[in-house]
C-alpha cells in the first residue's frame, strides 16, 4: 500500500513525518522504562475511560525495559509492526487491539500469531489505547472537531466514569454557516488522502453549523446526533440501513450525513498523541524520540464511481 500522504492533513503541528522529539535540555535520567511511559499514557488516556466490551493496556512488552523511541499507528497489521521494527521503536502504540476476541494460540500460523512473535522476538511492546482514547479530552473525536474548526465542542454521549468532556463523540459549531458542499470539501481536505474518499448523503446547497463527529464506527449514535441537534454528522463505516433509516427519520433533511475513512478519522489524532505524550515526557525529563507510522493501513485501495 502507499504511504499516508501527511501533506493533506492540515495544521504545520500535524505534521506525520516529523519526529516528535523529547525537548533537550531536561536533566538526563536515561531512557524510561516501558513501565514510565505506561504511567504517561495512564495520564493522557486513562483506561477507566475505555468502554466495558473494550480491550486496552499493554498487549507485549515488559515493563522494565527501556524505551528511547515510540511509534503511533492505527492498525497493528503485520506491515505496521515491520515498520516499528525496522525504526528501532521500542514500544508501538495502536488505537485498535491487536486481540480484542479471546484466543486459545499465539501460534505463528495466524496472522495476528506471526504479530504476535514479530513483536517479542525483536522486543517490541504493544499497548492499545482504543476507546479510552476515544472518549479522553484530546481524543480521536475531539482532535476530529478541532480539525474540522468546531467550536462550544461537547461529548455527544458522556464517559461512565468521566468528566463532563469526556466521552465518545463532539458535536459544536462551526463559525460561519457554510453549504453543505463546502463543508463536505472541508472534511476532504482534513482527512489523509485514501481511496474510499468521502460520501455525502444531503442537499449540497443546504446551509449547515452544528456539526456532530464521531472517529471510527459512529452509526451506533444517531439518536445521541439527532437530540444534539446536529445539522451534519461526520463519521465513518456508515452502513446501508441505519443510514437509510436515518436519512428517512431526518427532519428537514437534518442531520446530512459524511461518511469517511475509518483509518483517516482515526489518522488524524496520531500526529496530536505523539505530540500530547511527547510534552508528557518531557516534562518528566524524559528524552524518547516519538513518531507516527507512515503505513496505509485503510483496507480499500481502489474504488470506482460513475462519470
Ligand atoms: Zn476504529
Amino acid at each position: 500500500m502507499e504511504p499516508v500522504d501527511t501533506d493533506v492533513t492540515g495544521p504545520d503541528e500535524h505534521d506525520g513525518d516529523a519526529p516528535f522529539a523529547g525537548q533537550a535540555g531536561n536533566e538526563p535520567d536515561g531512557a524510561p522504562t516501558l513501565g514510565d511511559l505506561l504511567l504517561a499514557v495512564e495520564e493522557l488516556w486513562p483506561e477507566s475511560l475505555a468502554e466495558g466490551w473494550d480491550e486496552v493496556g499493554l498487549v507485549a512488552g515488559h515493563p522494565a525495559a527501556p524505551v528511547t523511541k515510540v511509534m503511533f499507528a492505527v492498525d497493528p497489521t503485520l506491515e505496521v509492526i515491520e515498520e516499528a521494527v525496522e525504526w528501532g521503536a521500542e514500544l508501538l502504540i495502536t488505537h485498535h487491539p491487536l486481540l480484542l476476541k479471546g484466543v486459545t494460540s499465539v501460534a505463528a500460523t495466524t496472522p495476528k500469531g506471526r504479530a504476535v512473535h514479530r513483536l517479542i522476538e525483536s522486543g517490541t511492546a504493544l499497548l492499545t489505547v482504543h476507546t479510552n482514547g476515544d472518549s479522553a479530552v484530546g481524543g480521536v473525536s475531539d482532535v476530529l472537531a478541532d480539525a474540522l474548526g468546531l467550536q462550544d465542542v461537547a461529548p455527544l454521549t458522556l464517559a461512565a466514569n468521566g468528566l463532563p468532556e469526556e466521552g465518545i463523540g463532539r458535536v459544536g459549531d462551526l463559525e460561519d454557516a457554510m453549504t453543505l458542499g463546502d463543508f463536505a470539501a472541508r472534511v476532504f481536505g482534513i482527512l489523509p488522502s485514501v481511496a474510499g474518499g468521502v460520501r455525502v448523503s444531503g442537499d449540497k446547497d443546504g446551509l449547515v453549523r452544528r456539526i456532530a463527529v464521531c472517529g471510527g464506527a459512529g452509526d451506533s449514535l444517531f439518536n445521541e446526533v439527532r437530540a444534539s441537534n446536529a445539522d451534519v454528522y461526520v463519521t465513518a463505516d456508515l452502513r446501508h440501513h441505519p443510514a437509510s433509516e436515518a436519512r428517512e427519520a431526518a427532519l428537514n433533511g437534518r442531520p446530512y450525513l459524511v461518511d469517511v475513512s475509518h483509518f483517516a478519522s482515526e489518522w488524524l489524532w496520531l500526529p496530536a498523541a505523539a505530540a500530547a505524550l511527547g510534552n508528557v515526557l518531557a516534562d518528566q525529563g524524559h528524552d524518547v524520540e516519538i513518531q507516527v507510522s507512515a503505513t496505509n493501513s485503510d483496507p480499500w485501495d481502489f474504488i470506482l464511481t460513475p462519470g
